[in-house]
Protein backbone atom coordinates (compact mmCIF):
# COMPACT_ATOMS: atom_id res chain seq x y z
CA UNK A 1 0.00 0.00 0.00
CA UNK A 2 1.09 3.40 -0.82
CA UNK A 3 2.56 5.36 2.12
CA UNK A 4 -0.18 7.50 3.91
CA UNK A 5 -0.38 10.56 5.97
CA UNK A 6 -2.15 9.94 9.32
CA UNK A 7 -5.49 11.96 8.65
CA UNK A 8 -5.56 9.58 5.51
CA UNK A 9 -5.42 7.00 7.78
CA UNK A 10 -8.09 7.73 9.70
CA UNK A 11 -10.23 8.52 6.46
CA UNK A 12 -9.70 4.89 4.93
CA UNK A 13 -10.57 3.65 8.70
CA UNK A 14 -13.97 5.42 8.89
CA UNK A 15 -14.60 5.07 5.01
CA UNK A 16 -17.69 3.25 4.57
CA UNK A 17 -18.54 4.47 0.51
CA UNK A 18 -18.54 7.00 -1.72
CA UNK A 19 -20.92 9.62 -1.64
CA UNK A 20 -22.28 11.78 -3.83
CA UNK A 21 -20.58 14.80 -5.63
CA UNK A 22 -17.15 13.08 -4.50
CA UNK A 23 -17.72 12.99 -0.73
CA UNK A 24 -17.60 9.78 1.34
CA UNK A 25 -19.62 8.19 4.12
CA UNK A 26 -17.68 7.74 6.87
CA UNK A 27 -18.93 6.11 9.96
CA UNK A 28 -19.20 8.16 13.04
CA UNK A 29 -17.85 6.40 16.33
CA UNK A 30 -18.61 9.04 18.83
CA UNK A 31 -21.86 12.16 18.36
CA UNK A 32 -21.63 14.77 20.44
CA UNK A 33 -24.12 17.34 21.11
CA UNK A 34 -25.45 20.54 23.02
CA UNK A 35 -28.79 22.59 23.09
CA UNK A 36 -27.44 25.35 20.76
CA UNK A 37 -27.20 23.18 17.69
CA UNK A 38 -29.44 20.44 18.20
CA UNK A 39 -32.93 21.12 18.61
CA UNK A 40 -33.93 21.87 14.99
CA UNK A 41 -32.12 18.30 14.38
CA UNK A 42 -34.16 16.76 16.48
CA UNK A 43 -37.62 18.40 14.86
CA UNK A 44 -35.98 17.02 11.71
CA UNK A 45 -36.08 13.59 12.49
CA UNK A 46 -39.39 13.57 14.23
CA UNK A 47 -41.05 15.19 11.24
CA UNK A 48 -39.14 12.53 8.84
CA UNK A 49 -40.71 9.69 11.34
CA UNK A 50 -36.85 8.54 11.94
CA UNK A 51 -35.43 7.20 15.40
CA UNK A 52 -31.70 8.19 16.28
CA UNK A 53 -29.87 4.92 15.55
CA UNK A 54 -27.22 4.63 18.37
CA UNK A 55 -28.25 6.47 21.51
CA UNK A 56 -25.16 4.65 23.26
CA UNK A 57 -22.67 6.45 20.78
CA UNK A 58 -24.42 10.03 21.42
CA UNK A 59 -23.56 12.13 24.40
CA UNK A 60 -25.28 15.18 25.25
CA UNK A 61 -23.96 18.17 27.74
CA UNK A 62 -25.68 21.76 28.59
CA UNK A 63 -23.40 24.10 27.63
CA UNK A 64 -23.72 27.13 25.55
CA UNK A 65 -26.68 28.65 27.47
CA UNK A 66 -25.52 28.51 30.85
CA UNK A 67 -25.25 30.88 33.38
CA UNK A 68 -21.80 30.15 35.46
CA UNK A 69 -23.16 32.23 38.65
CA UNK A 70 -25.53 30.04 39.47
CA UNK A 71 -28.23 27.43 38.01
CA UNK A 72 -30.88 29.65 37.86
CA UNK A 73 -31.17 30.29 33.87
CA UNK A 74 -32.31 34.41 33.45
CA UNK A 75 -32.36 33.85 29.82
CA UNK A 76 -35.66 32.57 28.49
CA UNK A 77 -34.67 31.44 25.27
CA UNK A 78 -31.19 29.81 26.58
CA UNK A 79 -33.60 27.85 29.15
CA UNK A 80 -35.84 27.10 26.84
CA UNK A 81 -33.23 25.53 24.69
CA UNK A 82 -31.80 24.02 27.97
CA UNK A 83 -35.06 22.08 28.35
CA UNK A 84 -36.07 21.00 25.13
CA UNK A 85 -32.40 19.16 24.91
CA UNK A 86 -33.74 17.64 28.27
CA UNK A 87 -37.02 16.25 26.75
CA UNK A 88 -35.01 15.35 23.55
CA UNK A 89 -32.62 12.98 25.72
CA UNK A 90 -35.11 11.07 27.46
CA UNK A 91 -37.20 10.70 24.45
CA UNK A 92 -34.50 9.00 22.85
CA UNK A 93 -32.55 7.29 25.51
CA UNK A 94 -29.24 9.72 25.09
CA UNK A 95 -27.04 10.23 28.13
CA UNK A 96 -27.15 13.47 28.90
CA UNK A 97 -24.89 15.68 31.33
CA UNK A 98 -26.83 18.44 33.09
CA UNK A 99 -25.79 22.32 34.20
CA UNK A 100 -23.76 22.06 37.65
CA UNK A 101 -23.68 17.90 37.65
CA UNK A 102 -20.50 15.85 38.00
CA UNK A 103 -18.57 15.81 35.45
CA UNK A 104 -20.97 18.81 32.91
CA UNK A 105 -18.75 21.18 31.05
CA UNK A 106 -17.97 22.27 27.97
CA UNK A 107 -18.84 19.76 25.02
CA UNK A 108 -14.80 19.56 23.95
CA UNK A 109 -13.65 19.32 27.60
CA UNK A 110 -15.56 16.57 28.82
CA UNK A 111 -15.61 14.18 26.03
CA UNK A 112 -11.33 13.87 26.55
CA UNK A 113 -11.95 13.97 30.42
CA UNK A 114 -14.26 11.04 30.50
CA UNK A 115 -11.96 9.36 27.41
CA UNK A 116 -14.40 8.86 25.13
CA UNK A 117 -12.02 10.07 22.48
CA UNK A 118 -9.54 7.94 21.88
CA UNK A 119 -6.84 7.64 18.66
CA UNK A 120 -8.37 6.01 15.47
CA UNK A 121 -11.97 7.31 16.13
CA UNK A 122 -14.08 9.62 14.03
CA UNK A 123 -16.17 12.49 15.97
CA UNK A 124 -18.62 15.14 15.47
CA UNK A 125 -20.43 17.67 17.00
CA UNK A 126 -22.35 20.71 15.97
CA UNK A 127 -20.07 23.13 17.08
CA UNK A 128 -16.91 24.15 14.62
CA UNK A 129 -14.78 23.82 17.64
CA UNK A 130 -14.89 19.87 17.69
CA UNK A 131 -11.69 19.81 15.82
CA UNK A 132 -10.15 20.69 19.69
CA UNK A 133 -10.37 16.21 19.78
CA UNK A 134 -8.21 15.57 17.07
CA UNK A 135 -5.41 15.96 19.56
CA UNK A 136 -5.84 12.30 20.37
CA UNK A 137 -5.23 11.11 16.66
CA UNK A 138 -8.74 11.02 15.86
CA UNK A 139 -10.65 12.85 12.91
CA UNK A 140 -13.18 15.26 14.49
CA UNK A 141 -15.06 17.73 12.48
CA UNK A 142 -17.90 20.61 13.50
CA UNK A 143 -20.81 20.19 11.12
CA UNK A 144 -24.00 21.75 10.67
CA UNK A 145 -27.49 21.14 11.97
CA UNK A 146 -28.54 18.60 9.23
CA UNK A 147 -25.45 16.93 9.48
CA UNK A 148 -26.60 16.42 13.08
CA UNK A 149 -29.42 14.96 12.09
CA UNK A 150 -28.20 12.92 9.42
CA UNK A 151 -25.63 11.15 12.12
CA UNK A 152 -28.47 10.70 14.35
CA UNK A 153 -30.61 8.94 12.35
CA UNK A 154 -27.82 7.29 10.57
CA UNK A 155 -24.59 7.46 12.51
CA UNK A 156 -22.95 8.45 9.08
CA UNK A 157 -21.56 11.32 7.67
CA UNK A 158 -21.17 12.25 4.28
CA UNK A 159 -18.12 14.95 3.75
CA UNK A 160 -15.87 15.75 0.86
CA UNK A 161 -12.89 14.40 0.72
CA UNK A 162 -10.42 16.20 2.21
CA UNK A 163 -6.73 17.70 1.57
CA UNK A 164 -3.69 17.14 3.80
CA UNK A 165 -1.47 20.02 5.27
CA UNK A 166 1.48 19.43 7.49
CA UNK A 167 2.53 21.90 9.81
CA UNK A 168 5.94 21.23 11.77
CA UNK A 169 6.94 23.58 15.12
CA UNK A 170 10.82 22.94 14.58
CA UNK A 171 13.04 24.22 17.42
CA UNK A 172 12.68 24.26 21.18
CA UNK A 173 10.09 26.63 22.10
CA UNK A 174 11.29 29.85 24.59
CA UNK A 175 10.04 30.05 27.99
CA UNK A 176 6.95 32.33 28.88
CA UNK A 177 5.35 30.77 24.77
CA UNK A 178 2.41 28.81 25.33
CA UNK A 179 0.17 26.63 22.44
CA UNK A 180 -2.05 29.16 22.31
CA UNK A 181 0.96 31.40 21.12
CA UNK A 182 2.28 28.62 18.85
CA UNK A 183 -1.40 28.25 16.68
CA UNK A 184 -1.66 32.40 17.08
CA UNK A 185 1.26 32.63 15.27
CA UNK A 186 0.54 30.29 12.32
CA UNK A 187 -2.47 31.48 11.67
CA UNK A 188 -1.11 35.02 11.33
CA UNK A 189 1.58 33.32 9.08
CA UNK A 190 -0.98 31.33 6.96
CA UNK A 191 -4.19 33.45 7.34
CA UNK A 192 -7.69 32.89 8.33
CA UNK A 193 -8.30 30.91 5.43
CA UNK A 194 -5.08 29.54 4.98
CA UNK A 195 -5.84 25.55 5.92
CA UNK A 196 -8.79 25.82 3.95
CA UNK A 197 -10.54 22.78 3.20
CA UNK A 198 -7.56 21.19 4.62
CA UNK A 199 -7.11 18.78 7.51
CA UNK A 200 -3.98 19.71 9.76
CA UNK A 201 -1.42 17.48 11.08
CA UNK A 202 1.04 19.06 13.65
CA UNK A 203 4.12 17.93 13.99
CA UNK A 204 7.80 18.57 15.41
CA UNK A 205 9.47 18.67 18.63
CA UNK A 206 7.43 21.64 19.68
CA UNK A 207 4.52 19.58 19.43
CA UNK A 208 5.39 16.62 20.91
CA UNK A 209 6.49 18.05 24.23
CA UNK A 210 3.15 19.31 24.65
CA UNK A 211 0.72 17.91 27.24
CA UNK A 212 -2.60 16.86 25.96
CA UNK A 213 -4.31 19.56 27.01
CA UNK A 214 -1.94 22.28 24.94
CA UNK A 215 -2.36 19.84 21.98
CA UNK A 216 -5.89 20.40 22.42
CA UNK A 217 -5.47 24.18 22.31
CA UNK A 218 -3.71 23.78 19.16
CA UNK A 219 -6.06 21.85 17.70
CA UNK A 220 -9.09 23.72 18.89
CA UNK A 221 -7.95 27.08 16.80
CA UNK A 222 -7.12 24.72 13.53
CA UNK A 223 -10.69 25.97 12.34
CA UNK A 224 -9.91 29.61 12.75
CA UNK A 225 -7.36 28.99 9.96
CA UNK A 226 -9.81 27.64 7.86
CA UNK A 227 -9.04 24.38 8.18
CA UNK A 228 -11.59 20.95 8.64
CA UNK A 229 -9.96 19.62 11.15
CA UNK A 230 -6.38 19.26 13.45
CA UNK A 231 -4.58 16.03 14.09
CA UNK A 232 -1.87 15.12 16.22
CA UNK A 233 -0.05 11.98 16.29
CA UNK A 234 -0.98 9.61 19.70
CA UNK A 235 1.98 8.80 21.39
CA UNK A 236 2.49 8.23 24.91
CA UNK A 237 1.58 11.08 26.50
CA UNK A 238 -1.78 10.56 24.69
CA UNK A 239 -1.51 6.97 26.47
CA UNK A 240 -0.66 8.46 29.61
CA UNK A 241 -3.55 11.01 29.29
CA UNK A 242 -5.98 7.97 28.28
CA UNK A 243 -5.28 5.20 30.95
CA UNK A 244 -7.27 4.78 33.33
CA UNK A 245 -10.19 7.41 32.27
CA UNK A 246 -13.77 5.74 32.66
CA UNK A 247 -14.19 4.82 28.59
CA UNK A 248 -10.78 4.08 28.08
CA UNK A 249 -10.44 0.95 27.13
CA UNK A 250 -8.97 -1.67 30.20
CA UNK A 251 -6.79 -5.14 30.85
CA UNK A 252 -6.42 -7.25 27.65
CA UNK A 253 -8.53 -4.68 25.34
CA UNK A 254 -6.14 -2.07 26.39
CA UNK A 255 -3.85 -3.92 25.29
CA UNK A 256 -4.67 -4.29 21.71
CA UNK A 257 -5.91 -0.66 21.70
CA UNK A 258 -2.50 0.34 22.08
CA UNK A 259 -1.10 -1.63 19.07
CA UNK A 260 -3.83 -0.02 16.75
CA UNK A 261 -3.22 2.66 17.92
CA UNK A 262 0.75 3.11 17.65
CA UNK A 263 0.34 2.38 13.99
CA UNK A 264 -1.54 5.57 13.80
CA UNK A 265 1.20 7.65 12.52
CA UNK A 266 1.97 9.18 8.71
CA UNK A 267 4.50 6.58 6.88
CA UNK A 268 7.63 7.84 5.79
CA UNK A 269 7.10 9.40 1.80
CA UNK A 270 3.65 10.35 2.55
CA UNK A 271 2.91 12.98 0.18
CA UNK A 272 1.19 16.37 1.94
CA UNK A 273 -0.75 18.62 -0.17
CA UNK A 274 1.04 21.46 1.71
CA UNK A 275 3.79 21.99 4.13
CA UNK A 276 4.42 24.83 6.27
CA UNK A 277 7.45 24.80 9.12
CA UNK A 278 7.52 27.36 11.41
CA UNK A 279 10.61 27.65 13.88
CA UNK A 280 9.29 28.53 17.37
CA UNK A 281 12.56 29.18 19.31
CA UNK A 282 12.21 32.49 17.12
CA UNK A 283 8.43 33.20 19.01
CA UNK A 284 7.18 35.19 21.78
CA UNK A 285 3.67 35.87 23.05
CA UNK A 286 1.29 36.43 20.71
CA UNK A 287 -2.28 38.60 20.83
CA UNK A 288 -5.05 39.65 18.31
CA UNK A 289 -5.87 43.29 17.73
CA UNK A 290 -8.26 43.10 14.64
CA UNK A 291 -11.34 41.20 14.20
CA UNK A 292 -10.30 37.59 12.80
CA UNK A 293 -7.49 35.28 14.63
CA UNK A 294 -5.35 36.11 11.79
CA UNK A 295 -4.61 39.94 12.77
CA UNK A 296 -2.32 38.95 15.52
CA UNK A 297 0.76 40.35 16.47
CA UNK A 298 3.82 39.32 18.93
CA UNK A 299 2.61 41.28 21.89
CA UNK A 300 5.67 43.15 21.91
CA UNK A 301 5.07 44.97 18.60
CA UNK A 302 2.26 47.28 18.15
CA UNK A 303 -0.91 47.76 16.24
CA UNK A 304 0.11 47.50 12.51
CA UNK A 305 -1.17 50.14 9.62
CA UNK A 306 -3.22 48.72 6.88
CA UNK A 307 -0.24 50.01 4.78
CA UNK A 308 1.93 47.12 5.67
CA UNK A 309 -0.69 44.63 4.21
CA UNK A 310 0.01 43.60 0.60
CA UNK A 311 -3.39 43.78 -1.04
CA UNK A 312 -6.18 46.06 -1.20
CA UNK A 313 -8.90 43.47 0.40
CA UNK A 314 -6.29 43.38 3.34
CA UNK A 315 -5.59 46.65 3.67
CA UNK A 316 -9.82 47.48 3.93
CA UNK A 317 -9.95 44.71 6.24
CA UNK A 318 -7.65 46.07 8.61
CA UNK A 319 -8.93 49.30 8.08
CA UNK A 320 -12.26 48.12 8.97
CA UNK A 321 -11.06 46.47 11.87
CA UNK A 322 -9.12 49.31 13.41
CA UNK A 323 -12.44 51.15 13.34
CA UNK A 324 -14.10 48.52 15.54
CA UNK A 325 -11.66 48.22 17.92
CA UNK A 326 -11.05 51.73 18.18
CA UNK A 327 -7.31 51.52 18.05
CA UNK A 328 -4.74 53.66 15.87
CA UNK A 329 -1.98 52.04 13.70
CA UNK A 330 1.74 51.89 15.32
CA UNK A 331 -0.26 51.97 18.98
CA UNK A 332 2.06 49.60 21.13
CA UNK A 333 0.34 46.68 22.11
CA UNK A 334 1.25 46.78 25.66
CA UNK A 335 -0.51 50.06 26.15
CA UNK A 336 -3.62 49.07 24.89
CA UNK A 337 -6.38 49.39 28.33
CA UNK A 338 -8.48 46.18 28.96
CA UNK A 339 -11.59 46.23 30.54
CA UNK A 340 -12.43 42.60 31.19
CA UNK A 341 -10.42 39.60 31.30
CA UNK A 342 -11.75 36.31 30.38
CA UNK A 343 -9.82 32.88 30.91
CA UNK A 344 -11.70 29.60 29.86
CA UNK A 345 -13.31 28.40 26.86
CA UNK A 346 -12.58 24.79 25.28
CA UNK A 347 -9.34 26.74 24.26
CA UNK A 348 -8.06 27.56 27.58
CA UNK A 349 -10.09 26.43 30.25
CA UNK A 350 -8.57 23.58 31.13
CA UNK A 351 -6.34 22.49 34.59
CA UNK A 352 -3.43 23.55 32.79
CA UNK A 353 -4.57 26.95 31.81
CA UNK A 354 -5.86 27.67 34.84
CA UNK A 355 -2.66 26.70 36.70
CA UNK A 356 -1.09 28.99 34.51
CA UNK A 357 -3.52 32.12 35.02
CA UNK A 358 -2.72 31.11 38.76
CA UNK A 359 0.80 30.89 39.15
CA UNK A 360 0.68 34.43 37.67
CA UNK A 361 -1.84 35.70 40.03
CA UNK A 362 -0.42 33.91 43.30
CA UNK A 363 0.11 37.29 45.74
CA UNK A 364 -1.30 39.70 43.44
CA UNK A 365 -4.57 41.81 42.91
CA UNK A 366 -6.50 42.65 39.53
CA UNK A 367 -5.77 46.20 38.53
CA UNK A 368 -8.55 48.46 40.14
CA UNK A 369 -10.73 49.08 37.20
CA UNK A 370 -10.55 45.49 35.36
CA UNK A 371 -12.93 43.01 36.09
CA UNK A 372 -11.77 39.45 35.72
CA UNK A 373 -13.37 36.27 35.28
CA UNK A 374 -12.48 32.57 35.32
CA UNK A 375 -14.81 30.01 33.72
CA UNK A 376 -13.40 26.12 34.25
CA UNK A 377 -13.93 23.92 31.20
CA UNK A 378 -15.91 21.23 33.05
CA UNK A 379 -17.08 20.84 36.79
CA UNK A 380 -14.19 18.18 36.83
CA UNK A 381 -11.78 21.19 36.02
CA UNK A 382 -13.26 23.01 38.59
CA UNK A 383 -13.24 20.39 41.27
CA UNK A 384 -9.57 19.77 40.78
CA UNK A 385 -8.75 23.81 40.79
CA UNK A 386 -10.38 23.73 44.25
CA UNK A 387 -8.87 20.69 45.56
CA UNK A 388 -5.42 22.76 44.34
CA UNK A 389 -6.48 25.89 46.12
CA UNK A 390 -6.34 27.64 42.79
CA UNK A 391 -10.08 29.01 43.18
CA UNK A 392 -8.36 31.06 46.78
CA UNK A 393 -5.57 32.57 44.67
CA UNK A 394 -8.01 33.72 41.95
CA UNK A 395 -10.44 34.62 44.40
CA UNK A 396 -7.40 36.74 46.88
CA UNK A 397 -6.73 38.60 43.34
CA UNK A 398 -10.46 39.52 43.01
CA UNK A 399 -11.13 37.66 40.29
CA UNK A 400 -14.50 36.06 39.91
CA UNK A 401 -14.98 32.47 40.64
CA UNK A 402 -17.35 30.52 38.13
CA UNK A 403 -19.13 27.03 37.28
CA UNK A 404 -18.04 25.55 34.26
CA UNK A 405 -19.67 26.61 30.84
CA UNK A 406 -18.86 28.50 27.48
CA UNK A 407 -19.41 31.98 29.10
CA UNK A 408 -17.60 34.83 27.51
CA UNK A 409 -16.63 32.88 24.29
CA UNK A 410 -19.81 33.80 23.06
CA UNK A 411 -22.84 35.96 23.46
CA UNK A 412 -25.24 32.93 24.08
CA UNK A 413 -25.80 33.26 28.10
CA UNK A 414 -25.50 36.20 31.02
CA UNK A 415 -21.89 36.28 30.65
CA UNK A 416 -21.37 39.43 27.63
CA UNK A 417 -19.76 42.35 27.17
CA UNK A 418 -21.17 45.96 27.07
CA UNK A 419 -20.68 47.72 23.63
CA UNK A 420 -17.10 49.31 23.31
CA UNK A 421 -16.00 47.42 26.08
CA UNK A 422 -12.34 45.48 25.73
CA UNK A 423 -11.51 42.23 26.61
CA UNK A 424 -8.59 39.72 26.79
CA UNK A 425 -10.03 36.51 26.09
CA UNK A 426 -8.54 33.06 26.15
CA UNK A 427 -11.18 31.86 23.59
CA UNK A 428 -11.06 31.48 20.01
CA UNK A 429 -12.96 34.14 18.23
CA UNK A 430 -12.17 37.90 17.86
CA UNK A 431 -15.31 38.38 15.26
CA UNK A 432 -17.58 41.79 15.39
CA UNK A 433 -19.77 41.29 18.54
CA UNK A 434 -18.66 37.37 19.39
CA UNK A 435 -18.73 39.06 23.09
CA UNK A 436 -21.82 40.87 23.03
CA UNK A 437 -22.75 43.52 20.45
CA UNK A 438 -19.71 46.11 20.18
CA UNK A 439 -17.34 44.31 22.42
CA UNK A 440 -14.05 44.40 21.57
CA UNK A 441 -11.86 41.29 21.86
CA UNK A 442 -8.68 40.39 22.11
CA UNK A 443 -7.00 36.47 22.17
CA UNK A 444 -4.52 36.19 24.59
CA UNK A 445 -2.65 32.88 26.16
CA UNK A 446 -3.74 32.08 30.07
CA UNK A 447 -0.50 33.56 30.95
CA UNK A 448 -1.11 36.83 29.13
CA UNK A 449 -4.83 37.02 30.30
CA UNK A 450 -3.40 37.06 33.88
CA UNK A 451 -0.68 39.66 33.66
CA UNK A 452 -2.85 41.50 31.89
CA UNK A 453 -5.54 41.58 34.75
CA UNK A 454 -2.74 42.95 37.16
CA UNK A 455 -1.55 45.30 34.65
CA UNK A 456 -4.86 46.78 33.62
CA UNK A 457 -2.97 46.56 29.99
CA UNK A 458 -2.26 43.59 27.46
CA UNK A 459 1.53 42.58 29.39
CA UNK A 460 3.01 39.44 29.96
CA UNK A 461 4.26 37.71 32.64
CA UNK A 462 7.56 39.31 32.44
CA UNK A 463 6.31 42.48 32.75
CA UNK A 464 4.71 42.77 36.65
S1 LIG B 1 -16.34 27.53 24.51
FE1 LIG B 1 -16.84 28.73 22.68
S2 LIG B 1 -15.93 27.68 20.94
FE2 LIG B 1 -15.93 26.28 22.70
S3 LIG B 1 -17.79 25.04 22.47
FE3 LIG B 1 -18.30 26.79 23.76
S4 LIG B 1 -19.01 28.39 22.36
FE4 LIG B 1 -17.98 26.83 21.09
Amino acid sequence: MAARTLAAKLWDGSRIQPAAGGADLLYVDLHLIHEASSPQAFDGLRLAGRRVRRPDLTLAVEDHNVPTTSLVFSDEMGLAQVEQLRVNCAEWGIEHLRHGAAGQGIVHVIAPELGLVQPGMTVICGDSHTATLGAFGALAFGVGTSDVEHVLATQTLAIPRSRHMAVDFDGITPPGVTPKDLILALIAHIGANGARGHVIEYRGAAVEQLSMEGRMTMCNMSIEAGARAGVVAPDSTTFAYLSGRPFAPRGADWDAALAYWRSLRTDDGAVFDRTVRLDVSALSPFVTWGTHPGQAVPLDGCVPSPDSYPSEAERAAAQRALEYMALAPRTPLREVAIDTVFVGSCTNGRIEDLRTAAAVLRGRKLAGSVRMLIVPGSMTVRQQAEAEGLHEIFIRAGAEWRLSGCSMCLGLNDDRMRRGERVASTSNRNYEGRQGPGARTHLVSPAVAAATAVAGHLAAPGDL
